[in-house]
């Protein structure tokens, strides 16, 4: 049975302005191949995760599981938690983040300053340990959690509205390839839905963060130095269908050199676009001559400010003490 059109709050009428985005063909290397890249930083509060922020809490709204003053809590990293902040300070909602201690000052004075809060879990207990507070504070306090890393409107999202974008934008109308780091795995697998549903002969490319100094963060084998990928924490993902997925490792110094070098070409991008952009060049040479390969570019240079992307560490002089 259809769930009952609930009118969305008036207030939430700046949320339309999240997608469509450009996609602009990228070379970074005379000789190497164009790729595909969508400008997701471009959304309203910074990042992609606009899309599943809207998508998932107008879906709540609309079945009755959101009222107006009702609260969000969600365990992320920080891009979809600000960006949830920013759809509920559209929305008329409260919203409370629950992320590990560690993450970038930038995020959480960006969730504070939409009015949300933030509860920080130890470091050790990773995303792991945010996702289970989370749940025991969503209990307690009856508020709805979007759950991104099970919740298939996620991937829906990915699937119905900015696969549809891409489909569009690209010459033909046709992708061999599609390529991204995975958090929650909603792009990477919405994204490979859309385009093996519009009859694409796409294969799906997983990029992974290898770290060069290793990780200190628990059920974390990915380097921390890329924000938002992470290793087997989805169940979206580890569930998903996608034949022939291909997983391609990217050194995470060569993914943090590269997303200088897009910054420095006018895309004021994060980490995890140099890892994507990385992993895309070598998914076209694997596809071949002519392949049009897509990419994300998922947030913006801004929220990192205080981190090794803006100021690179100094590399220690032969003899220094
Ligand atoms: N890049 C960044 C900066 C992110 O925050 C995320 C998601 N946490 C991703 C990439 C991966 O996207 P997804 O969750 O759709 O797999």
């Amino acid at each position: 049975m259809r769930p009952p059109c609930r009118p969305l709050p008036a207030d939430g009428r700046f949320l339309q302005a999240v997608g469509p985005t450009p996609l602009v063909p990228v070379r970074l290397h005379e000789e190497g191949p164009t790729i595909w890249c969508k400008l997701e930083f471009l959304n309203p509060s910074g990042s992609t995760k606009d899309r599943i922020a809207r998508y998932m809490l107008e879906k709540a709204w609309r079945q009755g599981e959101l009222v107006p003053g009702g609260e969000v809590i969600e365990a992320s990293s920080g891009s979809t938690s600000i960006a949830l902040a920013l759809a509920c300070a559209q929305m008329g909602l409260r919203f409370t983040a629950v992320m590990p201690e560690g993450v970038t000052g930038e995020r959480i004075l960006t969730i504070r300053a939409y009015g949300g809060d933030v509860v920080l879990v130890p470091r050790e207990a990773g995303v792991h340990g945010a996702i289970v507070k989370a749940e025991e504070l969503a209990r307690e306090r009856k508020a709805f959690a979007p759950r991104q890393f099970e919740n298939l409107d996620n991937a829906e999202a990915h699937r119905v509205w900015t696969g549809q974008e891409i489909l569009s934008q690209i010459p033909g109308g046709l992708v061999h390839g599609v390529v991204s780091g995975v958090g929650t795995g909603g792009t990477v697998v919405g994204l490979y839905q859309a385009f093996a549903e519009a009859g694409c002969p796409v294969t799906a490319f997983v990029a992974r963060p290898i770290a060069g100094l290793g990780c200190d963060i628990e059920c974390c084998s990915f380097s921390p130095r890329v924000p938002g990928v992470v290793d087997g924490m989805s169940r979206l993902y580890r569930e998903a269908d996608m034949p022939g997925r291909v997983e391609i490792d990217v050194s995470d110094d060569v993914a943090m050199s590269t997303a200088r070098a897009l910054i420095r070409r006018g895309f004021p991008v994060g980490p995890s676009s140099g890892l994507n952009y990385v992993a895309a060049v070598e998914a076209a040479k694997r596809l071949g001559p002519g392949a049009q390969v897509v990419t994300v570019f998922p947030d913006r240079m801004e929220r990192y400010f205080s981190t090794e992307l803006i100021q690179p560490k100094p590399v220690p002089t032969r003899g220094a003490a």
